[in-house]
């Protein structure tokens, strides 16, 4: 098994040399420290762009040797895929959208078509490589068409995905025009994770609203396959941070630093220059601070560090303006002879420098107006050690639901801001050492390497469950089987659901009607002297003779409260006289949820909720279940939840009673059940472990085998009653 890391760039830094050739140099960021870290014996291997340009084969050629020495499989771009996939789609659409900044999104469709692209680029590298059984771990926001497309063209390989930055709101999502087409991608993936459980929400209520589709809990199924999400908090290499000051050379530029910043607190920022950031609030904020506290001026200093980034695009380069000005201002209004205000490097650091900084500084001042997790956060707290240290941190950073021993603020309020500073500035040595200590614990046991390998467990705890389920899928030679056994057999029982088995669902439920081909089957099946065939339903007993009465078959209605047998209707019970509390519970629910509706059977009463929200069909079927709960328990009534519905009934019948009463009647050699509800899993647990069970709509722990929709049902029976040659 071989594990594919799908990035938008690969871990390595290319550079041309004076000689006309090219140096490699492998760039040991968080994720591929934390991939690193797994055990899959050597076998991890890179799929991404090398992050150097050239449309010269020879060139492509070395490069792409050299890399895959590395295990690094380069996918070239060439300047107007890096133009109009990176720097249009991706960043300037996807990035905005997610990070909330909406006004800022610079739509153009041929961003759009070249981001299809690129993902196909990144899938056509990937399928000359991976095989089934291998695994692929898709990376972020630059491929979330990917998952789809390496699902529809590699069969059987795993699919992970891991969204690094925040997933927005339905209400921000719902914008984008390709919102179907992303989801879809993304779902592609047999794992989704993101940084923290609220953009999971976020996405999953995306999902339900835009893909119609339904979650049970952190799961969805998509067509034959279940999708599940999950929030796995990204770590960092916790000792690398925590050991840093060790180093000799780590130790020498601390007090390098130290003796230059003179006596002054020191308050540190390190971003790279984004508009997420809140670097400009983060001024206004500490300018308030030195104006509000006058005590402080030249005995505190901001050392403010910006990574250059995307300074080509006009924003950046705008904001870059506004930064370079505000801090101009700040010092020129507050700088004394002795003392600067605001130190500011618009450059990265090298790894040693910045380690010395995060060990000195009194405070890290890490305030985003939306970051997906924020590393820096994390390796301030690492890099402290045993020194006192206070992280003010915002509350729109993922990072803050870890770290839960931080100041935080919100970064968008200056004041709040302000306050912290000052809030930092008067904590005590030990308060300081204590919340450090307590973050310290948290950062090294949740590190980059637990995180991977989490994903990693989760995704091959899918695999083998996916493998276990595609045993219970009721195709080919299973199905085969079961033909042989049914032409053995000479007493049959069938047992079958009808809404969602024999009839696809329809919005109304009177326009689910028998069609042809429901009976026809019903008529095969019946006309077979060794076949007792049985619907068993949750209808009422008139619909059910109206629509199936003229056929030689037995019926079970409302869930076993009526049966017919031999041409005649029995009832067990009812009917029934409602009790006008219930009555108006209902009717409360049916008057506060749009496209719900109440059905009214002799022996139950049925709340109907297909239609209505996703999200609020979930809370008022809840709140229904809640408010029946007294009224029903006192009147010796069973509030049952069934496929988008609630129904209310009397105790004393089920479907899995009637099953029971069936298999009292006579002895069978073959016995199937088939249905699609939860109300037909009382069926299932009714009939002997040796019956056919089958569940329409995916795996059920109750039924032996499923199929994934109720369109494969009318063929599965007439494909065991057909009459071949091979059948014997
Ligand atoms: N960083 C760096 N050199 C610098 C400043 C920062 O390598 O001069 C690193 C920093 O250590 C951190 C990363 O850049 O690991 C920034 O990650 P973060 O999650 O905070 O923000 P992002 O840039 O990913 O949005």
């Amino acid at each position: 098994m071989k594990l594919y890391i799908i990035a938008n760039r690969l871990p390595v830094k290319v550079q041309r040399t004076e000689g006309g050739g090219f140096e490699f140099q492998r760039s040991e960021g968080g994720l591929a420290t934390g991939l690193a870290s797994l055990d899959t014996h050597n076998e991890t291997h890179w799929i991404g762009w090398p992050g150097i340009h050239t449309e010269d084969p020879v060139e492509r050629a070395a490069i792409t040797e050299a890399l895959e020495k590395m295990q690094f499989h380069p996918v070239f771009l060439n300047e107007t895929q890096i133009l109009n996939y990176y720097e249009g789609y991706s960043n300037n659409v996807i990035w905005p959208l997610c990070h909330y900044f909406y006004a800022y999104i610079e739509y153009q469709t041929l961003y759009w078509e070249s981001y299809k692209e690129v993902n196909e680029l990144f899938l056509e590298k990937a399928e000359s490589l991976a095989v089934a059984g291998d695994v692929a771990w898709v990376q972020d926001y630059q491929l979330m068409l990917l998952p789809k497309l390496l699902r529809e063209r590699i069969k059987g390989l795993s699919i992970g995905y891991f969204h690094h930055i925040p997933f927005p709101s339905y209400e921000l999502f719902r914008v984008l025009p390709e919102r179907a087409e992303l989801l879809e991608g993304l779902l592609g993936a047999d794992l989704i994770a993101f940084h923290t459980h609220d953009y999971m929400r976020h996405f999953v209520s995306a999902v339900e609203r835009v893909l119609l589709l339904r979650f049970a809990l952190d799961r969805v199924i998509v067509r034959n396959r279940t999708v599940h999400v999950d929030a796995l908090p990204m770590g960092i290499n916790f000792d690398l941070y925590h050991n840093a000051i060790l180093d000799p050379l780590v130790q020498e530029k601390a007090s390098v630093f130290r003796e230059n910043y003179g006596g002054s607190k020191l308050v540190l920022s390190v971003d790279r220059l984004d508009y997420s950031k809140g670097i400009l609030h983060r001024l206004k904020g500490f300018e308030l601070f030195l104006k509000e506290n006058p005590a402080y001026l030249e005995r505190v200093s901001l050392v403010m560090i910006v990574v250059p980034s995307r300074d080509r695009v006009e924003r950046y380069a705008e904001l870059k303006k506004n930064i370079d000005e505000t801090i101009g201002n700040i010092n020129g209004a507050y700088s004394t002879m002795n003392w600067t205000p605001v130190y500011y490097f618009y450059h990265g650091l090298p790894f040693e420098e910045l380690l010395a900084l995060y060990h000195i500084a009194d405070i890290a001042l890490v305030s985003p107006l939306r970051d997906g997790m924020n590393l820096v956060a994390k390796e301030y707290v690492a890099a402290k050690r045993d020194q006192p240290g206070v992280l003010i941190l915002s509350e729109m950073a993922g990072a803050a639901i870890e770290l839960s021993d931080a100041v935080t603020i919100n970064p968008n309020d200056v004041v709040q801001i302000s306050d912290a500073l000052s809030y930092a500035l008067d904590m005590s040595k030990e308060e300081q050492l204590d919340a450090l200590k307590r973050m310290q614990a948290q950062v090294s046991r949740h590190s980059v390497h637990l995180w991977a390998k989490r994903f990693m467990d989760e995704l091959m705890g899918i695999r083998l469950k996916n493998m276990e389920n595609d045993q219970k899928r009721l195709v080919g030679v299973q199905a085969e089987k079961i033909r042989k056994a049914y032409r053995k057999a000479k007493s049959r029982l069938f047992i079958l659901d009808y809404d969602g088995t024999l009839s696809a669902f329809k919005n109304r439920p009177e326009d689910a009607k028998p069609n042809a081909e429901i009976l026809d089957t019903l008529i095969r099946l019946t006309a077979d002297p060794m076949n007792k065939v049985v619907i068993s339903s949750g209808r009422d007993h008139t619909t059910l003779e109206n629509w199936l009465g003229h056929l030689n078959l037995d019926m079970a209605a409302e869930h076993g409260a009526f049966y017919k047998e031999k041409g005649v209707w029995h009832k067990k019970e009812g009917p029934m006289v409602w009790d006008a509390e219930i009555l108006s519970i209902f009717q409360a629910f049916i008057d506060k949820t749009p496209r719900s509706k109440l059905e009214m059977k002799e022996t139950a009463l049925v709340w109907h909720y297909r239609r209505v929200d996703a999200w609020l069909g979930t809370m008022r079927e809840q709140q229904l279940v809640e408010a029946l709960m007294e009224p029903c328990s006192r009147l010796n009534l069973q509030i049952m939840r069934g496929d988008k519905i609630i129904e209310v009934k009397s105790p004393n019948f089920t479907k899995g009673s009637e099953a029971k009463r069936l298999l009292k009647q006579a002895k069978y050699d073959f016995i199937c059940a088939i249905g699609d509800d939860t109300t037909d899993e009382d069926t299932f647990r009714a009939l002997p472990k040796s019956a056919i069970t089958i569940k329409v709509g995916g795996v059920s722990d109750q039924a032996r085998y499923y199929v994934l929709m109720q369109a494969e049902t009318l063929p599965l029976l007439n494909f065991w009653m057909d009459d071949t040659s091979t059948s014997d």
